[in-house]
């Protein structure tokens, strides 16, 4: 492995903490300190502001093919290094290393997507509807952004920003999930070496997020917020942002429905379940929250689901073989534990799992539960852990009422041999995306997000590069 990059990087420097601070990260599957890292506060926040506000305007006006190839061979310097950056991953964030090595591709594919759109950006000429006029459009970077990443996907969530930024001419401080820095500062490292000007990127790495953030969003100078994380502290920022009328993209929590109908291919579903319930130990905004399994067939689902989560081997994400890597602390592991407690007090029966493991470690379990209560917590609660929560259903409009019964509106998943219910169930569900007979939506190249309190924009496909433009517009009448 290669040094551990620990320093913040600002203007293209690596630097300490003004004040010194520094702050441990963890390793989630033995609970030891794995090293420390710069605790930025206001001072170095005002610092990468300056850098980014600096720098704006010269990179505004760096050729489309320039920005490009940055971010292409930075694609390629990625790829070279998977082993060592899965490694990296799994040592902060604990997924098993195949897990790993899948998020450091899907990362990088980010780089070279946004390399293909950086010289693809529009505009347009056109004669307006009175035939004098002429109207030339074009669309600038919306100026310097602030990236805030959660510490589910470490490399995939920054890679999501800050392609997209990279491409549309946009300068960038990004603040990355305490819990998962190390990610975010060999990106940074990478990014540098592909050729990216200094003070483009800077990272913020700090335990003190809103110190850090609130000033950078009141400021004036930042000009767009792109947050990926919770919807509760997705709804703090967006007050934040609403006094300078900063720009917003919110990826933000989701309660994904999994509908089986009783005409489904059973294994598909069972496949399709496993994906969608399993990748990330289930840490996912994706992940599947509340199956609802046709009456009919939910005993046999759920007894074939169960025996696949019984069969996966848990344990440290580094050794050969597993599948099941910890949860990421102590506190995201308590909260799957409360939620499976509470369904059980309920009335929920457990097929599989259930019991937190004795030894260190944030290790939870495969479970399932069945006969759960639509009462239970876990019914209008991110799970974030491996735990299927099975309800039944008896009809088409019943299912597409209660999915649709919550706040989020991230992602749905419908399993059914039939076309016509499986467009009719995809297009009645309140959400930004649907895997129809699969348990994978997430791909660079489509459009990324969700609706409700789920967020707002979307990261990825043709308009992920939309969120860091405004159109300008210079009228031109011809005489
Ligand atoms: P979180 O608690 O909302 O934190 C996300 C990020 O926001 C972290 O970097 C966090 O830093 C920072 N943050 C928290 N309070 C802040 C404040 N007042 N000002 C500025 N920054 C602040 O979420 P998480 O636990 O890291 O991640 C899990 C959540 O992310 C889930 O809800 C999941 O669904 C969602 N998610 C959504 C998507 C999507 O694309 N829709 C993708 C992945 C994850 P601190 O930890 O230091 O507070």
């Amino acid at each position: 492995m290669t040094e551990v990059l620990n320093q913040l990087f600002i203007g293209g420097a690596w630097v300490d903490a003004a004040d010194g601070a520094t702050m441990p990260v963890d390793d989630p599957a033995t609970g030891e300190i794995l090293c420390h890292v710069a605790d930025a506060g206001p001072k170095d926040a005002k610092l990468a502001e300056e850098a980014a506000v600096q720098a704006q305007r010269e990179w505004a006006r760096t050729a489309p093919r320039a920005r490009s190839e940055i971010l292409r061979r930075a694609y390629e310097i990625i790829i070279e290094r998977t082993d060592e950056l899965a490694h990296l991953m799994t040592s902060e964030m604990g997924k098993p290393l195949a897990e790993a090595k899948g998020e450091v591709a899907y990362a990088a594919e980010f780089f070279r997507w946004f390399s293909e759109e950086a010289v693809r950006i529009d505009g347009g000429c056109a004669t307006l509807p009175d035939g004098r006029n002429r109207m030339l459009l074009s669309r600038r970077p919306v100026g310097p952004c602030l990236l805030i990443t959660p510490w589910n996907f470490p490399l995939a969530m920054g890679t999501r920003k800050i392609g997209p930024a990279i491409a549309a001419g946009c300068t960038m401080i990004l603040k990355p999930a305490p819990q998962t820095p190390l990610s975010s500062l060999a990106l940074a490292g990478i990014l540098k070496e592909a050729g990216l000007p200094d003070g483009v990127l800077n990272i913020v790495t700090t335990s003190r997020a809103g110190e850090v953030c609130e000033p950078l969003l009141r400021g004036g100078r930042i000009r767009k917020l792109s947050f990926t994380g919770s919807t509760g502290v997705g709804r703090i920022l967006l007050a934040q942002c609403a006094d300078t009328v900063v720009r917003t993209s919110m990826e933000l929590g989701g309660n994904a429905p999994f509908i089986v109908f009783d005409d489904a291919d059973l294994d598909v579903a069972v496949d399709g379940a496993m994906v969608a319930k399993m990748r990330n130990m289930g840490e996912a905004c994706t992940a599947a929250n509340r199956f609802f399994v046709h009456r009919s067939v939910a005993e046999e689902f759920g007894r074939r689901l169960a025996e696949r989560m019984g069969a996966l081997v848990v344990g440290p994400g580094t050794r050969d073989g597993v599948d099941v890597g910890p949860l990421i602390d102590r506190t995201g592991r308590g909260k799957v534990e409360e939620l499976v407690a509470d369904a059980v007090e309920r009335g929920a029966r457990v097929l599989v799992g259930g019991r937190t493991p004795e030894g260190p470690g944030c290790f939870y379990p495969p479970t399932v539960l069945t006969d759960v209560s639509a009462e239970s917590r876990l019914m209008d609660t991110e799970i974030f852990g491996p735990v299927a929560a099975i309800l039944t259903f008896d009809d088409e409009d019943e299912v597409l009422s209660r999915a649709n019964d919550t706040q989020w509106g991230l992602v749905g998943y419908v399993f059914t041999q039939g076309l016509d219910r499986g467009l009719r169930v995809s297009e009645g569900l309140e959400v930004g995306m649907v895997g129809l007979n699969t348990g994978l939506v997430s791909n660079p190249a489509a459009p990324f997000g969700g609706v409700k309190q789920s967020g707002l924009g979307r990261e990825g496909g043709r308009v992920g590069i939309d969120e860091f433009l405004e159109y300008q517009y210079v009228a031109v009448p011809v005489r």
